[in-house]
């Protein structure tokens, strides 16, 4: 139950996000986002195997323009961010923490259109092929096909272009680069991170509608 007191209120989502299990959050201005045309370069083999087999990641989402143009659309962000032990994105258990942001994000964008403002959206961390549907091919990308977790899966940060370390950065969150040959022993620490988009005007002008409702198709 939301109480009626935070209704309208950035700042309840922030501390749900804690409740929820995320080590911190902070509420940012949405036009605080860098969107960047490099970082979607991260997406492709080899850092990342889920490049064209799912339709949260490129080239399926939006392209980083489109993006720019769909987060003009929102107010504010609620930016959390979960901290683990770096041995952990090597070992077998690796893609729990990104379920945990997965879960994390579709519960708060849950609770933010049921504050009302029911255009809010979710960006994730990593792919969700690995984490949801490590092996099928992915259901949203056949003809006629949908995600088979629609309410959960959604596209990193970093697949539509933000520089989530730039983000970090500006929020005071330390944050390391990890490829796949660093030794997890040098890594001083390891984060992941979510967002949840708000938008407290709920009007959409004809681009961002056209935006919403290619994203819509894919669910
Ligand atoms: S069906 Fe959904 S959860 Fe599975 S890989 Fe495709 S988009 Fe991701």
């Amino acid at each position: 139950m939301i109480p009626k007191k935070s209704a309208m209120n950035p700042q309840f989502l922030q501390q749900e996000a804690i409740r929820l299990g995320a080590t911190d959050s902070k509420v940012i201005n949405a036009k605080d986002i860098p969107i960047e045309d490099a970082i979607v370069e991260m997406c492709r083999p080899p850092a990342c195997d889920s490049y064209g087999t799912c339709a949260n990641c490129p080239p399926f989402v939006m392209t980083p323009k489109e993006a720019r143009i769909w987060i003009s659309h929102f107010d504010k962000g609620i930016f959390f961010k979960i901290d683990l032990e770096p041995e952990l994105l090597f070992s077998e258990r690796q893609f729990r923490p990104f379920e945990r942001i997965f879960r994390i994000a579709s519960q708060l964008e849950q609770r933010s259109k049921e504050l009302g403002w029911k255009h809010s959206w979710t960006l994730a961390a990593g792919s969700c092929k690995p984490v949801f549907c490590p092996d099928a091919p992915c259901e949203a990308l056949i003809d006629g096909g949908k995600c088979r977790f629609p309410d959960l899966a959604r596209p990193s940060m970093e697949a539509i272009g933000i520089n989530v370390f730039r983000l970090a950065g500006k929020v005071g969150w330390s944050i390391h680069r990890i490829t796949r040959a660093a030794d997890p022993k040098q890594i001083p620490s390891a984060m992941l991170a979510g967002i949840v988009l708000i938008c407290t005007g709920n009007n959409l002008n004809d681009p961002q509608r056209q935006i919403f409702e290619k994203i819509k198709q894919n669910k």
